[in-house]
């Protein structure tokens, strides 16, 4: 079956694609694993002295690269310039810590002297989601490739185009052949991929389902994997906390990339003592988000990244009111054309409802009354997900505190979270295991090898 890339702004498609002959995949498995060979015994001085061409390729193509993302995906190309240089600012990280982060580290025995070295692993396919099409990818690729390992991509089948543009990238900054390498192929056909020898590792981000699958087959190999999935995070506001803050980052915590990303806050659980007063704040700056064209710089919410995906997100919001929610306001879709729906605030969810138990990806909150602090923290951890919570309050005491209880990858107290190349990264729970960026990030792809010298 073909890959399209469709507009989702204007449902036009753009580009049509047919996935990759088994020869072709061949072919850049084979480039990958002979590439491995000669990049893993380069210095690393020589790797980041190519991240950082790469880092500045990013920074000078910025807007054309914005564009295809923006275009492929819709979201709001302000936003698709950022993450652009996001993805330079994670190249010349990794460019300038990875040989510290990867140093031998000596460590005492009986041995005369023995020692800790960091070896790379070999071909890493990556399997990777449409939502941050550059940054999900760049993620993984500067640190891995540091490290001494190549790489092979499989894009989410609706931005072929940014997935082929990745290579071009790579080639265009003088990588050499076969580092990097892309290839197009439907996510149902993965199995092969994983289970081939010349694949070392796996890492995906994506879906809790494509995490189960993927976890399964490279387990069926027995090859290291690491998943980032899905989360329904929770946004904690305590009674003292600085209202007015939360409300507004709440708004951009929930809508940003048009509502779809992993670590948005969605399940906004707030004590009974500002439940009334958070809801009139949050409501009113939601209100005033500019939903549109994701070209234009003052869009603040595009369309859905898919069909499908919206028709998801207004089955999940009808079930929800079906089961008593109320709706606070947005709850339909937006324009004539596009796959658009108008950010949507849901209040007095509960845990029994849809949109508390699932996964919402699109520009919807739920918002969830709690007795106390207590009953907030209980809330929070009434889920499969654990990727990242925020917390609200004056008293960063308290909130450390409340922070040992919470049961996900990331507490981000009095802030949105967001992803920083020197944070670590990732999740418990259904939201998967293993961890990206900082020192962390750079130690999943590697084989920690003991030398004991007697
Ligand atoms: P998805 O459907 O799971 O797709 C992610 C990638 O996995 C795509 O390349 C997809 O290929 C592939 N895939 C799908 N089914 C597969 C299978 N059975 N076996 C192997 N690969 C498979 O997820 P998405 O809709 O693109 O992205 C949204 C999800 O990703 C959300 O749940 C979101 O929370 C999560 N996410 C997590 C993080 C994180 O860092 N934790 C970051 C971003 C997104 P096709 O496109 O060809 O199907």
């Amino acid at each position: 079956m073909s890959m399209q890339s469709i507009n989702p702004s204007t449902e036009e498609i753009l580009e049509t694609f047919e996935p990759y002959t088994s020869k072709q995949i061949d072919a850049a498995l084979e480039q990958a694993h002979t590439a491995f060979a000669g990049w893993r015994r380069t210095s690393f001085t020589e790797r980041s002295a190519l991240f950082h061409r790469l880092a500045s390729y990013l920074r000078e193509h910025k807007v054309r690269l914005a564009r295809i993302a923006t275009l492929e995906m819709g979201k709001p190309i302000v936003e698709a310039e950022a993450e652009v240089e996001k993805c330079a600012l994670n190249c010349d990280y990794y460019a300038d810590n990875a040989e510290k982060f990867l140093a031998p580290q000596v460590l005492p025995s009986n041995a005369t002297r023995s020692y800790a070295a960091f070896r790379p692993l070999g071909v890493v396919l990556a399997l990777m989601p449409w939502n941050f099409p550059y940054w999900q990818v760049i993620r993984f690729a500067a640190p891995s490739l540091m490290a001494g390992n190549t790489a092979v991509l499989k894009h989410a089948s609706n931005v072929s185009q940014v997935a082929l543009e990745i290579e071009r990238v790579f080639e265009a900054t003088g990588f050499p052949q076969g580092v990097f390498r892309t290839v197009l192929v439907p996510g149902s056909e993965t199995e092969a991929l994983i289970k081939d020898p010349r694949i070392a590792a796996v890492t995906l981000t994506g879906s809790e389902q494509a995490g189960v699958k993927v976890a399964a087959t490279s387990g069926s190999v027995l090859k290291k994997h690491v998943l980032e999935l899905g989360g329904s995070d929770a946004y904690i506001v305590l009674a003292d906390a600085d209202l007015e803050a939360a409300a507004r980052t709440a708004v951009q915590a929930r809508n940003q990339n048009n509502g779809q990303s992993c670590i948005a806050a969605k399940r906004f659980i707030v004590v009974d003592q500002v439940y009334d007063e958070f809801i009139d704040k949050f409501v009113k700056y939601t209100r005033q988000l500019r939903i549109g064209d994701p070209l234009e710089r003052e869009t603040k919410v595009g369309p859905l990244a898919r069909k499908d995906l919206r028709e998801t997100l207004e089955k999940q919001v009808q079930a929800s009111l079906a089961e008593g929610a109320r709706l606070a306001t947005g709850g339909k879709r937006f324009g004539d054309k596009g796959y658009y729906y108008e950010p949507t605030i849901l209040v007095d969810v509960t845990p029994e409802m849809t949109v508390f138990k699932e996964e919402t990806f699109g520009p919807m909150a739920a918002v969830i009354r709690a007795r106390d602090a207590e009953h907030a923290i209980e809330l929070a951890n009434n889920s499969i997900f654990g990727l990242s919570s925020n917390l609200w309050t004056r008293d960063i005491e308290a909130a450390q505190q409340l922070a040992t209880r919470i049961e996900a990858g990331g507490v981000f107290i009095n802030g949105m979270t967001a992803s920083t190349p020197g944070l670590p990264f990732g999740g418990v729970k259904h939201s998967g295991y293993g961890r990206e960026l900082s020192h962390f990030g750079i130690q999943e792809f590697v084989n920690i090898q003991t030398v004991w010298i007697g």
